[in-house]
C-alpha cells in the first residue's frame, strides 16, 4: 500500500480485512510502498515518511500482527531496487506502455510530469516486488490488474532467459536473442515462479459523494475519524435522487448509504431500511445514523488497537519486518544471480 496518508474504510475493506485472515492461512508480507510513492510525487518527499508511520499504524489498527506476519517498508529492503534493474532489462518497451494505467495516469495527473523513466517502469517494480518472495499468490481484491499479468509475463521471460541451473541443448535457437550458455539439467523449477491471483471478496464500497471511495475524491471516511466526524460526514451523504423530500419514496438499491448498510449492518436492520425507505416511513437522517451505528461498532476496535501501539514500538517492527524480508529477498537474489551467471565463482545454482 502506497504511503499517501491515512488509510479509509475502502482501503480497509478492499484490502486490509482481507490480509487480516490471509496471515494466519499463508506466510504473508505486507509493505508500504514508500518508493511507488516517488513514481508519482517525486517532486515533494516530505510526506512520505510521516506517511509510512500512518500507515504502518492503521495496519496494525486493522489486525495485522507482526507475530503472524511480515511488515516492512520496501526502501528498507535494497533487493527492492535490484530486482527492477534485472528484470526491466528484459522487460519490452511495449509491454509497459500498453499498461492501462498508464495512459489513465497520464491524463488524470496532468498537473504532474510524468514523463519519467520512473513512471514508466513503475510496473517493473511491482512485478519486483512480488516476484523478490517467489510467492505462490497475489491477494487481489477485484478483476486482477494488468500489473499482475505483466508480473507474470516477466517471470516467464526471465525463467526463459535464464532457467535455474543454466540452459539446456534443447533450449538453444528456440528464440532469436537466446544462444545456449551453459550445458545443464533443467530442473523444472524456476527462479521466479508465476504467481496466482488470490482473488478475496471486496464489497463495493461508496464514498460520501456516492462515487467509489477514494483519497483522491476527498470523500473517505478514515480508520482514524472520530465518531462525531464519522456521523456528520454520514449526514452530508448523498441519497437516492428519488427522496426529494421525507414523504418521497425511495430506494436503498438506488442509494449509496443502502450500500454501507448492505456492507455493515445486521439483517434486521437492512430490513428495516428497504421497508422504511420503500414505504417513506423512515427519513433519510434516521437511516444515515443507523449506518453510523455499525461503522462506529468496526471503527472503535481498529482505533483501541492503533492507540495501543507507541510511534518507537511501530518503528522497531517495520525494522524488524524489513529485516526479514531482507533475509528472505536476499535468498530470491542468490538465485537470481546464479540463474543470470553474474556471480564471481560462475555458480549457475545447480
Ligand atoms: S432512507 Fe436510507 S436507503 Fe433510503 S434513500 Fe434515505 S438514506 Fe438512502
Amino acid at each position: 500500500m502506497r504511503p499517501t496518508g491515512k488509510l479509509h474504510l475502502g482501503n480497509f475493506m478492499g484490502a486490509l480485512a482481507n490480509w487480516v485472515k490471509l496471515q494466519d492461512q499463508y506466510e504473508c508480507y505486507f509493505f508500504i510502498a514508500d518508493l511507488h510513492a516517488l513514481t508519482t510525487d517525486y517532486a515533494d518527499t516530505s510526506q512520505i515518511a510521516p506517511n509510512t508511520l500512518e500507515v504502518a499504524l492503521d495496519f496494525l489498527g486493522a489486525g495485522l500482527d507482526p507475530e503472524r506476519c511480515t511488515i516492512f517498508v520496501q526502501s528498507q529492503v535494497k533487493q527492492h531496487y535490484e530486482l527492477p534493474l534485472l528484470l526491466g532489462m528484459i522487460t519490452p518497451l511495449g509491454w509497459l506502455e500498453r499498461v492501462p494505467s498508464y495512459k489513465e495516469m497520464i491524463e488524470n495527473l496532468a498537473h504532474k510530469d510524468l514523463t519519467t523513466f520512473g513512471f514508466l517502469g513503475y510496473p517493473v517494480l511491482m512485478a519486483s516486488d512480488i516476484l523478490l518472495y517467489q510467492p505462490q499468490f497475489v491477494p487481489v481484491g477485484q478483476d486482477p490488474p494488468a500489473h499482475v499479468e505483466l508480473t507474470r509475463e516477466v517471470a516467464r521471460r526471465f525463467n526463459f532467459f535464464f532457467p535455474r541451473g543454466g540452459r539446456t541443448p534443447r533450449d538453444a535457437g528456440k528464440h532469436p536473442d537466446i544462444r545456449p550458455v551453459t550445458i545443464g539439467m533443467w530442473e523444472g523449477d524456476e527462479v521466479l515462479p508465476e504467481p496466482q491471483v488470490l482473488l478475496t471478496p471486496s464489497p463495493k464500497l461508496p464514498g460520501t459523494d456516492g462515487r467509489k471511495m477514494s483519497k483522491s475524491y476527498g470523500n473517505t471516511i478514515l480508520l482514524t475519524d472520530p465518531e462525531p466526524v464519522v456521523r456528520q460526514k454520514l449526514k452530508t451523504m448523498v441519497t437516492d435522487p428519488a427522496r426529494v423530500r421525507r414523504t418521497d419514496k425511495g430506494d436503498p438499491d438506488k442509494c449509496p448509504v443502502g450500500d454501507l448498510h448492505k456492507v455493515f449492518s445486521t439483517p434486521e436492520t437492512l430490513a428495516k431500511v428497504y421497508d422504511g425507505c420503500r414505504s417513506a416511513s423512515i427519513g433519510c437522517i434516521e437511516c444515515k445514523g443507523w449506518v453510523a451505528d455499525a461503522l462506529v461498532q468496526v471503527l472503535n476496535p481498529i482505533q483501541q488497537r492503533r492507540a495501543s501501539f507507541t510511534e518507537p514500538q511501530v518503528l522497531e517492527i517495520l525494522r524488524d519486518g524489513s529485516s526479514r524480508a531482507r533475509a528472505r529477498a536476499h535468498q530470491t537474489m542468490d538465485q537470481v544471480h546464479a540463474a543470470m551467471q553474474m556471480t564471481l565463482t560462475g555458480d549457475t545454482g545447480r
